[in-house]
C-alpha cells in the first residue's frame, strides 16, 4: 500500500492516478480536505496565456491540461473563457512577444475590439487599449476536491482526515511505514511507499526522509467580491504582477493577487494593507472598483521549489512541478515527494508521480486519468427542507446529504457561511445540527473555528457596507445570540 501525505490536489490527484492502476492507497490530511493551498488559491483554470513569455514550459503544461481537465472533470469546471487585457502603460513589445509566444505553444488567442468586450463587462477601465481572447477558464477547488475523494472512495481508496504524519518508519534505510497522530493518540500504519504532497509542508516531511528539500514558499492574498462582476476571466497583459487577474467564481468574483517569498508554510492571515494595496491595483482594470462590495480577504501559500538557487522574487520561480526520488538522492528508499506545480496541473503531476511509484513497485500498468471521467455523486431525491444559509441559498436538505465531519467540510460542501454575513446566522444553526452527531462541546468548538477563520479574511475588508454588515454580525452574535467574545490571543 501507497501512503499520500496530504489531502490537497497533488495528493488527491495522485490517489485517483494510483487506484485506478489497481494500487491501494491510504491519504493521510492533517486537516479538512482542501484546508491547505488547494482551498486558498484564485480559481483559475489557466488557458497557459500567463506563462507564455517567461515560463514556457509551465505555459504548455497548463494549455494541455486545460483541455484534458474539460473532458475527464467538467463539473468542476466553468468554461468561461478569458481576455488579456493591455492598459496605456504597457509597451507594444510586450504584446508582440505574448502573442508569438501562444502561437509557439499553439493557443488560440484572436484580438477582439476593445469596444465590443466593453459591451459584456461593465466599466472597464478606460485605459484598456487592446484585448486578447483565450480558453482559460473557471476551476472549482472545492468541488474538485469531493469529487476526488468521491472516486477515490468508491475504488476502495482510505481517506484520513485530521491526522497528522508524524515520522517515517524505516528497515535497512527502506521505508515500510508511518507514525501518525489523530485525536486517539498515536499509531502506526505500515505501508510499502510513502509520497509527500504536503503542499507548503512538503519541506518539513522531506526531512522525515532524511533528505531535506528547499522549498520557495510565495505568499499571495486575494479579494472576493460580493457580486459575480466579470463574466469571464479577465487578465492583465502584461509581465506576471500583483492585482492582475479577476475570476468568476459562482455569484462572487475573486482578484489577486500578491507575490511574496515567506518562510512560515502555515502563515496564511491576510492584512488590511494587502486588501487595499489589491484594490489600488484593481483600479487600473475597472475605475469604479472602490465602489464594488468586497467580502473578504484571504492568503494562500505557494509550494514552489526551484532546487539550489537563490531566488529574489518568487515571480520568477518556475510553476513547472518536480517528482523527487529520495532512494536515489541521499534519503530513504521507497519515499518520493511531488512538489511545485499548480491546481491546473495537478492531474500531469499525478501521473508523473505516478509513474515513479509504480515503477518502485515493479507495477507495469500506465495512467489513465487523462481518459476515465470522474464520476458524479448521484443526486439524491431530498426535499430542499428549511433554508439553513439565506445568503448562499443552502437548504437543510442539501446539507443532509453528507453525515457532518465537520463545519469546515459543511462549508466547503455546500457553500454555507461563505455569503455577506459570513455565517452570522447560518454558523448557528449548522451547530446546532451538527450536535445532532456530535457532543454539544464538539459542535461549540467547531463553531469557534468556523468564527475564527471567517472573521480573520472578514476583518481586513472591513470597510462601507462590509463594515457595516461586520457591525450588525457583532451586535447580532453578541448581544441576541449570546456568543461570547472570540478572542485571537
Ligand atoms: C495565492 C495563490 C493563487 C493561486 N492561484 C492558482 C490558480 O488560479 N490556478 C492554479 O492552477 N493554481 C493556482 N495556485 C496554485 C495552486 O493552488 C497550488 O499549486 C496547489 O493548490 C497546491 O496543491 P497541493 O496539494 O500541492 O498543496 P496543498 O493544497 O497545500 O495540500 C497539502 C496538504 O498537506 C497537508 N499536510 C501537510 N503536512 C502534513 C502532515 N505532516 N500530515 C498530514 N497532512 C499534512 C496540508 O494540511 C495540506 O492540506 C495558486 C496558489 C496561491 C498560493
Amino acid at each position: 500500500m501507497v501512503i499520500v501525505i496530504g489531502g490537497g490536489a497533488s495528493g488527491l490527484g495522485l490517489a485517483w492516478d494510483l487506484l485506478l492502476r489497481s494500487i491501494p492507497v491510504m491519504v493521510v490530511e492533517m486537516g479538512d480536505i482542501g484546508s491547505g493551498t488547494s482551498g486558498r488559491f484564485h480559481g483559475l483554470l489557466h488557458s497557459g496565456g500567463r506563462y507564455v513569455v517567461s515560463d514556457v514550459q509551465a505555459a504548455r503544461e497548463c494549455w494541455e491540461e486545460n483541455r484534458i481537465l474539460k473532458r475527464v472533470a467538467g463539473a468542476a469546471i466553468k468554461a468561461t473563457g478569458g481576455y488579456f487585457l493591455s492598459v496605456d502603460d504597457e509597451g507594444d513589445a510586450y504584446v508582440q512577444d505574448w502573442v508569438k509566444g501562444a502561437e509557439a505553444i499553439g493557443l488560440p488567442v484572436k484580438e477582439v475590439a476593445v469596444g465590443q468586450i466593453r459591451e459584456t463587462v461593465e466599466n472597464l477601465g478606460p485605459w484598456v487599449r487592446r484585448g486578447f481572447s483565450v480558453p482559460d477558464g473557471v476551476l472549482e477547488g472545492f468541488t474538485l476536491l469531493h469529487l476526488l475523494r468521491l472516486n477515490i472512495e468508491n475504488l476502495g481508496g482510505e481517506i484520513l482526515t485530521h491526522t497528522t504524519v508524524t515520522d517515517i518508519r524505516h528497515e535497512n534505510g527502506r521505508v515500510v511505514g508511518v507514525e501518525v497522530m489523530d485525536k486517539d493518540g498515536p499509531r502506526v500504519i505500515a505501508c510499502d511507499a510513502v509520497v509527500n504532497a504536503a503542499g507548503p509542508y512538503a519541506g518539513e516531511v522531506a526531512r522525515l526522509f532524511h533528505d531535506g528539500i528547499a522549498m520557495q514558499l510565495s505568499r499571495g492574498t486575494m479579494l472576493i467580491f460580493a457580486n459575480r462582476r466579470v463574466p469571464y476571466v479577465i487578465n492583465r497583459l502584461a509581465p506576471p504582477g500583483d492585482g492582475d487577474i479577476i475570476v468568476p467564481h459562482g455569484e462572487t468574483a475573486i482578484l489577486g493577487t500578491t507575490d511574496v517569498l515567506q518562510e512560515d508554510p502555515g502563515s496564511t492571515r491576510a492584512t488590511r494593507e494587502e486588501a487595499q494595496y489589491l484594490m489600488q491595483l484593481g483600479q487600473r482594470l475597472f475605475a469604479d472598483m472602490d465602489r464594488w462590495r468586497v467580502l473578504r480577504a484571504f492568503t494562500g501559500v505557494r509550494p514552489l521549489y526551484q532546487d539550489g538557487q537563490e531566488i529574489r522574487d518568487s515571480r520568477y520561480i518556475s510553476r513547472d512541478f518536480t517528482v523527487i526520488d529520495h532512494g536515489q538522492r541521499r534519503g530513504l528508499v521507497g519515499a518520493f515527494s511531488l512538489v511545485g506545480g499548480k491546481w491546473t496541473t495537478y492531474r500531469l503531476m499525478a501521473e508523473h508521480m505516478a509513474d515513479a511509484v509504480a515503477a518502485y513497485l515493479k507495477v507495469k500498468r500506465s495512467s489513465r486519468t487523462a481518459e476515465v471521467p470522474l464520476q458524479t455523486a448521484v443526486e439524491m431525491d431530498l426535499r430542499p427542507g428549511p433554508t439553513i444559509c439565506e445568503c448562499e441559498r443552502v437548504s437543510l436538505g442539501q446539507l443532509a446529504r453528507w453525515p457532518c465531519a465537520s463545519l469546515t467540510e459543511w462549508r466547503t460542501r455546500s457553500w454555507f457561511a461563505m455569503g455577506p454575513c459570513q455565517g452570522t446566522m447560518c454558523g448557528h444553526r449548522g451547530a446546532l445540527l451538527a450536535m445532532a452527531v456530535q457532543t454539544p462541546s464538539t459542535a461549540l468548538r467547531e463553531l469557534s473555528q468556523l468564527r475564527h477563520e471567517r472573521e480573520r479574511g472578514w476583518w481586513p475588508t472591513t470597510w462601507g457596507d462590509n463594515a457595516r454588515q461586520w457591525a450588525l454580525g457583532q451586535a447580532l452574535r453578541h448581544q441576541t445570540l449570546a456568543e461570547e467574545a472570540w478572542s485571537d490571543e
